[in-house]
């Protein structure tokens, strides 16, 4: 069992999730941040954490199409254990359906 970042999260990074997250199994691209399915302990505390209310348990069908993204870039994006600033227009994208094809594959920059 794991959780999984979905789709709500792209164009965010509010990264609220990460702060919470006890074995800080977040890992970070440029619009989006995933959960490493093999380090996360199934705690659920980031879960309500999460203002875009982009992460569910891997066993809700929600989470089922972003499993292997979530694998995917957690074995190529840099690991996140900190808050950073959110994207400057997180906020006209949050609850915006249809993010899907906006997924950037890069990484994460500081
Ligand atoms: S708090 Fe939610 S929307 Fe924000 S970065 Fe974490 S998973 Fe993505
Ligand atoms: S469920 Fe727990 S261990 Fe897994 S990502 Fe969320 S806070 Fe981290």
């Amino acid at each position: 069992m794991a959780y999984v970042v979905t789709e709500n999260c792209i164009r965010c990074k509010y990264t609220d999730c990460v702060e919470v997250c006890p074995v800080d199994c977040f890992y970070a691209g440029e619009n989006f941040l995933v959960i490493n399915p093999d380090e996360c302990i199934d705690c659920g505390v980031c879960e309500p954490e999460c203002p875009a209310e982009a992460i569910f348990p891997d066993s809700d069908d929600r989470a089922t199409p972003w499993l292997e993204v979530n694998s995917k870039y957690a074995a190529v994006w840099p690991n996140i254990t900190r808050k950073i600033d959110s994207m400057p227009d997180a906020d006209d994208w949050k609850d915006k359906p249809g993010k899907e094809a906006m997924l950037s594959p890069e990484p994460h920059k500081d």
